[in-house]
C-alpha cells in the first residue's frame, strides 16, 4: 500500500513537472513570436530631481503586449527569456528603443537635452558592451544621457569582468547605476571596488521608512555612504510623501515611485516632458 501511494504521488509530480516543461516551451514559442511581431512595448518611469521637483530622466522598463494575456510584466517573462538566450534579442530592441525615443525627445524639447534614459541590463547583455556602443551610433543619443542598470547579483557573478566593463562604460561617457541595492548579500563591502555612478536603493527598503519604520537608519547610512564614494542615490518605489521628505532630508537626490508616477507610455511621458510635470 505504502508503494501503491509512492508510486502515486510521483505520477502526480511527474505531471507538475510535465505541465511547468510545457508551459516553459509555450513561453518560450510566445516569446520568439513576440519579437518577430513587435509585441513588445518599451515603458516610461520619470525619475524625479529631489531639489528641484523636476524630471531628471526617465527608466526605460519592459512591456508585452500579448494577443491573450493583455499587458504582461517583465516577472514573468525575463526568467524566461533569460534561460533561453532570448534576452539578446529583445535587450538589444529595448536599448534601440529607448536610445532612440530619448534622442527624439532631446530634439523635440531642446530645453531638457539633460534628460537622461536608464536600461536595465541582463548579465549576458553585459557581457557584450559591442551591442551598447551600436544602439549609441545607431541612435546618435550622446553617451552621456543613457544610464545602464545592473543588480548586485550581475556584478557578483563575475566581480573582475564586471569592473573591467564598467570602467570601459564610463571611459566613453556612459554610467552605470547599481539596480536594487541591499537586497544582495555582498552590498557595502564591495562597493569601492566597482565604477558606478549611483546606488539604486531598493523599494523593500524604502517601503519601509515611514515615522518609526525600522529602515530610516539603514537608508540613511546607504545615503552616507554612497556620498563618501563618490556616488549618487536614486531611492526606487516612493510611494506616499512622508517617504519623499525622508529621503530629501537624508540628502538623496533622486527618487521614483507612485508617488510621482507609475511607468507610462512614451505619449504620456512625452507630455509629461512638454508640461515639465509629472501629473
Ligand atoms: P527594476 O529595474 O528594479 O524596476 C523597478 C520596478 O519597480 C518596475 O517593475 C516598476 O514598475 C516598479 N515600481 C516603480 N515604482 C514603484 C512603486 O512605487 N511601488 C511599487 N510597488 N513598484 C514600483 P517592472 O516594470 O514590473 O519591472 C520589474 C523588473 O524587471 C525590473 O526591476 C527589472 O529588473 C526587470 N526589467 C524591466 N525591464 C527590463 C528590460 O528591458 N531588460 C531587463 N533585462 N530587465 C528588465
Ligand atoms: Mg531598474
Ligand atoms: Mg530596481
Ligand atoms: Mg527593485
Amino acid at each position: 500500500r505504502a508503494k501503491r501511494r509512492g508510486k502515486s504521488r510521483y505520477e502526480l509530480f511527474d505531471a507538475d513537472m510535465h505541465a511547468e516543461a510545457v508551459a516553459q516551451l509555450t513561453l518560450e514559442s510566445d516569446l520568439r513570436r513576440a519579437i518577430e511581431r513587435g509585441e513588445f512595448e518599451v515603458y516610461y518611469q520619470p525619475v524625479i530631481d529631489l531639489v528641484s521637483g523636476q524630471i531628471s530622466g526617465f527608466e526605460a522598463l519592459l512591456r508585452w503586449n500579448h494577443p491573450t494575456r493583455g499587458l504582461v510584466l517583465p516577472g514573468e517573462f525575463i526568467g524566461c527569456a533569460e534561460e533561453t538566450g532570448l534576452i539578446i534579442p529583445i535587450g538589444e530592441w529595448v536599448l534601440r528603443e529607448a536610445c532612440g525615443q530619448m534622442q527624439r525627445w532631446h530634439l523635440k524639447y531642446p530645453h531638457r537635452e539633460a534628460l537622461s534614459i536608464s536600461v536595465n541590463l541582463s548579465g549576458k547583455q553585459f557581457a557584450q558592451p559591442a551591442l551598447i556602443a551600436k544602439a549609441l551610433h545607431e541612435s546618435m543619443l550622446v553617451p552621456s544621457s543613457l544610464k545602464l542598470e545592473i543588480t548586485e547579483s550581475v556584478i557578483m557573478e563575475d566581480p573582475k569582468t564586471a569592473s573591467e566593463l564598467i570602467e570601459q562604460l564610463r571611459m566613453e561617457q556612459v554610467h552605470s547605476y547599481v539596480d536594487d541595492f541591499g537586497t544582495g548579500y555582498s552590498s557595502l563591502s564591495y562597493l569601492h571596488r566597482f565604477p558606478m555612478s549611483a546606488l539604486k536603493i531598493d523599494r523593500s527598503f524604502i517601503s519601509n521608512i515611514g515615522p518609526d519604520g525600522e529602515n530610516a537608519e539603514i537608508v540613511r547610512t546607504i545615503v552616507t555612504l554612497a556620498h563618501n564614494l563618490g556616488m549618487s542615490v536614486i531611492a526606487e518605489g516612493v510611494e506616499t510623501r512622508a517617504q519623499l521628505d525622508l529621503l530629501a532630508e537624508m540628502g538623496c537626490e533622486f527618487g521614483q515611485g507612485y508617488f510621482f508616477s507609475r511607468p507610462v507610455t512614451s505619449a504620456v511621458a512625452e507630455s509629461m516632458i512638454s508640461r515639465d510635470c509629472v501629473a
